[in-house]
């Protein structure tokens, strides 16, 4: 078993974590450390309480060079909160090395403390990616001597609207520096940031060993003329927050969306038949929270980055049994407990016995009957508000926020994801509050200018 000594850490460090009685080295930080320590990339997935601010904590302290005062070592996180416990956490590890300032930086609060606190240049900086680079615009940073950069909860930040600040942000560092990346998930998105930042990036997945991660499967039996009862009823029953449907064409995608929206839920085709516009919309509203049911055909849903499915459902079994292990692969993320229900018509029934061989666990068949249920669908939690402005007027998440947190009305927790693409922005507002929010948005200017703003 490795421990901290093995990995050769600086002796006030070693110092540090015993003071701290970190007697050994959590999965992460065993499975990460010496790749951070020798300076290479690394884009480790960790969820949080796995110890990941202590893997990169004690890797960029044991990287400070000594008696350099220079700022070294950047930290972007996701929130303000997280900054603050990012910064407090390597402060602890630092307490045993004498002279390392570490600096939080995040909006929200006012920017002229900040330039004063900068005045004496910090080694390590942990910051909100907005706020970075509004005192990068002011020049009140230096990157000549950065070491490394870590990007803590990436998903949250991609999640958050923060990709172009992020990229902005490395634009200014210098290319030899190192790139880590911590992320709780892995999906496509990613992928390209790292490709587009990381070079030859160690990549560490620790497995989620947490009891809650695991996917319960259920194989119904249903003839294609039943199956739209059948998953009314499942959905009734369960009331999951959102569910992915997978079909095997688009005429079927389509139909199960129209099936489901005439019952009264709000559903959703994706499938290669929409332009553009049609399938960002339509991606916005399922990631948002604003529609509870997406049914899309398998390779439309490829690129999809959806952290939390509870429930992931196949209207079809697919043929190959690897299609069916990354349909349910969809749910049971990040430690949280997910659902795949399979409806299965006779015809299919071969693959049924393909699969039951393919899979570790087998398949068994559930009771046909789903105890019926006289609830009606759920409204959904969101919705979606479109402004008419983007990237290109210079638009940023925290414009439209602070325009809904102000004179919007709305609490902080009333807003939920926003997206911004060239010439629109998609936000997220609480339900019963979207008509409220409409009007006073609409009478309200956003950066000093008034953009149409309509519902989704
Ligand atoms: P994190 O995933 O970074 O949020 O850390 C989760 C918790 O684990 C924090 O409360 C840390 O103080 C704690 N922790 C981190 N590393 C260790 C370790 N090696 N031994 C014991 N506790 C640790």
């Amino acid at each position: 078993m490795t421990t901290f000594a093995d990995l050769k850490l600086p002796p006030a460090l070693l110092q540090a974590l015993s003071a701290r009685n970190y007697d050994r080295p959590t999965p992460i930080q065993a499975a990460t450390l010496a790749e951070l320590l020798s300076g290479s990339d690394v884009l480790a997935q960790a969820q949080t309480g796995s110890g990941k601010t202590a893997a990169f904590g004690l890797a960029l302290l044991a990287r400070l060079k000594p008696g350099n005062t220079r700022l070294q070592s950047l930290v972007l996180c996701p929130t303000r909160e997280l900054a603050d416990q990012v910064a407090k956490e390597i402060r602890t590890l630092a307490s045993c090395t004498p002279n390392i300032k570490v600096l939080s930086l995040y909006g929200g609060v006012p920017l002229q403390p900040q330039l004063a606190s900068l005045s004496h240049e910090p080694q390590v900086v942990v910051g909100t990616p907005g706020r970075i680079l509004d005192l990068i615009g002011h020049q009140a940073l230096s990157f000549d001597a950065l070491d490394s950069v870590t990007l803590d909860e990436a998903d949250r930040m991609l999640d958050m609207g923060f990709v172009e600040a992020i990229q902005q942000i490395l634009g200014h560092t210098p290319r030899d520096r190192r790139t880590w990346l911590f992320s709780a998930t892995y999906p496509a998105s990613i992928r390209q940031i790292s490709d587009a930042l990381q070079r030859n990036p160690k990549i560490i997945r620790v497995a989620d060993k947490s009891p809650g991660a695991a996917i319960t499967q259920r194989f119904y039996r249903a003839e294609p003329e039943a199956k739209l009862d059948l998953l009314t009823q499942l959905l009734l029953h369960d009331q999951p927050a959102s569910c992915l449907v997978f079909c095997h064409t688009r005429d079927d995608a389509g139909q199960v969306a129209t099936g489901l929206a005439k019952r009264g839920f709000s559903a959703l085709a994706l499938h290669g038949g929409l332009d553009q516009r049609d399938r960002d919309e339509t991606v916005v509203q399922f990631a948002n929270g604003s529609c509870q049911v997406l049914v899309a055909t398998d390779v439309a849903a490829r690129g999809l980055d959806i952290k939390e499915l509870p429930l992931v459902v196949s209207w079809e079994l697919p043929k190959d049994p690897n299609v069916h292990t990354h349909r349910i692969g969809r749910t049971g993320r990040a430690g949280s407990k997910g659902f795949a229900y399979s409806l299965v018509a006779r015809r299919e029934e071969d693959r049924f016995e393909a699969l039951r061989n393919a899979l570790a666990e087998g398949a068994e068949w559930s009771k046909p009957e789903v105890p019926l249920t006289t609830s009606q669908p759920a409204t959904p939690k969101m919705k979606t508000l479109v402004i008419d402005a983007g990237r290109r007027d210079k638009l940023r998440p925290g414009d439209i926020l602070g325009a809904l947190t102000g004179d919007g009305g709305l609490h902080g927790n009333e807003v939920g994801k926003i997206d911004l693409f060239a010439t629109r922005a998609y936000v997220a507002v609480a339900y019963p509050r979207f008509r409220a929010t409409l009007q006073r948005l609409r009478a309200t200017k956003i950066k000093n200018r008034k953009f149409r703003v309509r519902p989704v």
